[in-house]
């Protein structure tokens, strides 16, 4: 099969041995895989030894099943939970298994299990999620980061007639801001990019850019500032910013991954009683929730991944990661053979 191999801080195309499946495995044909912020900083950051295979956010078909499979069969169409909790530390035992150390240590292409940037991969049965058969591919493949964005809006508490304000409009924080305003929030988001603006406006959410005083508009309109602000552009000092953002009493809730120190004054959280509460990956009825909102559209996420882009383009998709402007959520189609 052709696999996109991350080496020496570079991607390249290769043709490598298919995977076999175990007793019970089954192997897929991904047809569409997501990338995110995790990935980029897998990838800038040279995380994993070389060799590896990156994605953890992808949908595909059963091409072949292991011989103890029963409920799977070939040609079934799924999304896979690239999280392979253990189910019986006591995080999983009490409903937290987002932080279950074992599944995030062992995460599909995030240094576990080899991940969806190649034609196929192996993938044990208890991570499939059937798909429908009228759900294209690369609305498979956001079910992944869309659990992840259901989670926080989960910690966040959002009730109808919450006020939330989105730091960072990349998909996550979009995500966010349309589950929330689904659960009927009123929701204004803030991006420095203006094109991630366009992308909130597009999707009917209020949003403002970096040069409009963003945080002051925002303040006004929810009349003193919001009930929840979602910190997901991934900078540090945004946190600290969060918190002015928020009213009196409100809570932030940090939906990105942080890797650098930032600067807080603990009096001003602590004078206004505002809650830090961090959010990372999902559960199981996370996830499956997601799909639900997927499948029956009341989470309208097609427009955010128009076009897919064949394995070939890889190196490039994350030389332009950060500076591309032409669709919120890049989608790599491994089953794609040229570039076009
Ligand atoms: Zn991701
Ligand atoms: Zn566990």
């Amino acid at each position: 099969m052709r696999a996109a191999i991350l080496s020496q801080g570079r991607f390249t195309v290769e043709t490598v041995p298919d995977p076999t499946p175990g007793p019970s495995t089954v192997v897929l044909a991904v047809s569409a895989c997501g990338l995110c912020g995790t990935d980029h900083s897998i990838y800038s950051t040279r995380l994993l030894p070389d060799g590896a295979i990156l994605g953890h956010e992808f949908a595909g078909t059963v091409v072949e099943v292991g011989q103890s499979v029963r409920e799977w069969a070939v040609g079934d169409r799924v999304a896979v939970v690239p999280i392979p909790y253990c189910g019986h530390c006591e995080l999983c035992r009490t409903g937290k298994q987002n932080l279950c150390a074992t599944g995030l240590g062992a995460m599909m292409g995030c240094g576990g299990a080899p991940g969806g940037l190649a034609e196929l991969v192996c993938v044990p049965t208890a991570s499939l999620r059937r798909l429908p058969a009228a759900l294209e591919p690369p609305r498979g493949a956001l079910v992944e980061p869309l659990a992840v964005a259901w989670h926080a809006v989960k910690v966040a508490g959002i009730q109808p007639g919450t006020r939330v304000g989105v730091i960072g409009l990349g998909p996550l924080g979009l995500f966010c801001g349309m589950i929330a305003r689904q659960k009927g929030a009123l929701v204004f988001g803030t991006d420095a990019r203006a094109h991630r603006v366009g992308w909130a406006h597009d999707l009917g959410l209020g949003a403002f850019a970096s040069d409009d005083r963003p945080d002051e508009y925002i303040r006004d309109l929810t009349h003193g500032g919001p009930d929840v602000v979602f910190e997901a552009s991934g900078k540090p000092e945004s946190i600290e910013r969060a918190a002015h953002l928020a009213r009196t009493g409100g809570r932030v809730v940090l939906v990105a991954s942080y890797h650098t120190p930032a600067e807080m004054t603990p009096g001003h959280w602590f004078n206004r009683g505002i809650a830090l509460l961090p959010s990372i990956a999902y559960t199981r009825e996370d996830f499956d929730e997601a799909l639900e909102a997927i499948t029956n559209r009341r989470v309208d996420v097609a427009s955010l991944a128009r076009r897919t882009h064949p394995l070939e383009e890889v190196q490039k998709v994350f030389d332009s990661f950060s500076t591309q402007t032409e669709t919120a959520k890049l989608v790599i189609d491994p089953s794609r053979k040229t570039p076009q």
